[in-house]
């Protein structure tokens, strides 16, 4: 989960295919008819196939079958339709954009594989996953004292990817007999029926639970291990949020991906999207082309932590010899600027 979730190989087996692919027609590695002919004979290979990647072998079906899976049609050996019903064209958009939305579709795809489990995730909106950037943010620093270190980091990695073997997933795997919290048993046994002898019980000794006291240990699930169990109360009460414990005691949170795993349902889309088109406005506009002075330009990308909210704005200003603003104009950069330096450098070129 480092690398803001691009080490899974799923996103090379996705991205090679179709980025070798796209590579291939814009630097025109073979007629276009070639190509075509190529992609024909993979669709209809896969139509036919039950199963179909046995049968996939070559680069046109190894991007026909790659991007069923990432639900993207395959319009002709140039045209693709991405699941956000973009056409790209092969030879216009160049490789690196491809790239960046097989990337965008791959995330969607296993995304919308974790929803499987965590239903919860997808009520605002199928494949958009969980809040990850401040799970990545927390993963990513450098710093590390007695409350943040590679000990928490590899914690945290592993409670998002839900990893943890609680008791209940050990009974569940057929590995134990029973799914009840080991140190909630523990205790019980230990305060009814007290080692008898000298020394004290050791790890050697085998604990026998009577059916009964199997029966009153707590199941032992994420929601006891984090929220409700006895076992962890005292590091609770020192770390958790006073808060977030209260609602736990009241609320049921098993289950729920954002209590147990820290995934957070994403809040729905904005209700007024990034424009897709670049914008020029005059703010004032000169009496005549070219305008001299100094020009003073500005570009400004506000996105706080998450994509999708992602807005930016550039402008620039032109100042003559006396101090009187001759010229001034503002718009939106282009949709494929997603930064601070880019919209900059497009209030630049704009002015020119
Ligand atoms: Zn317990």
């Amino acid at each position: 989960m480092v690398d803001k979730g691009k080490a899974d190989p799923a996103f090379d087996a996705h991205m090679m295919p179709i980025g070798e692919w796209a590579l291939a027609c814009w630097e025109n590695w073979a007629t276009e008819v070639s190509m075509e002919a190529i992609v024909k004979a993979a669709l209809a290979m896969v139509a036919k196939g039950k199963n179909r990647w046995a049968k996939v072998y070559g680069p046109g079906a190894a991007l026909v079958m790659t991007c069923i899976r990432i639900e993207w049609q395959v319009v002709s050996a140039r045209h693709l339709v991405t699941h956000e019903g973009e056409m790209l064209d092969l030879k216009l958009d160049p490789p690196a954009v491809v790239l960046l939305k097989v990337a965008d579709a791959v995330r969607r795809w296993r995304w919308k594989k974790i929803e499987n489990i965590c239903p919860q995730l997808a009520v605002n909106g199928s494949g958009r996953g969980a809040v990850m950037e401040p799970l990545w943010q927390l993963l990513g620093t450098k710093v590390a004292d007695k409350d943040w270190n590679e000990r928490h980091k590899a914690g945290l990695r592993s409670a998002a990817a839900g990893r943890q073997f609680t008791q209940s997933r050990v009974k569940l795997c057929g590995w134990a007999v029973h799914d009840r919290c080991l140190v909630c048993l523990n205790n019980i046994i230990e305060k009814e029926s007290p080692y008898e002898g000298e020394k004290r019980r050791t790890i050697r000794d085998t604990v026998v639970a009577t059916d009964d006291q199997l029966r009153r240990a707590p199941v032992g699930d994420l929601s006891h291990r984090i929220w409700n169990g006895d076992c962890l109360k005292d590091l609770r009460t020192k770390k958790a949020q006073a808060d977030d414990v209260r609602i736990a005691r009241t609320c049921e949170v098993r289950g729920h991906p954002a209590w147990e795993r820290g995934l957070a349902v994403r809040p729905p889309l904005p209700k007024r999207k990034q424009s897709k088109v670049e914008t020029f406005n005059w703010h004032i506009k000169p009496a005549s082309l070219p305008v001299l002075g100094d020009v003073y330009p500005d570009g400004s990308f506000l996105d706080g932590i998450s994509v999708e909210l992602g807005r930016g704005g550039w402008a620039f200003a032109v100042v003559d010899g006396d101090g009187v603003v001759v010229a001034a104009a503002y718009g939106v950069p282009p949709p494929w600027i997603q930064g601070i330096e880019g919209a900059e450098a497009w209030a630049l070129f704009q002015s020119l």
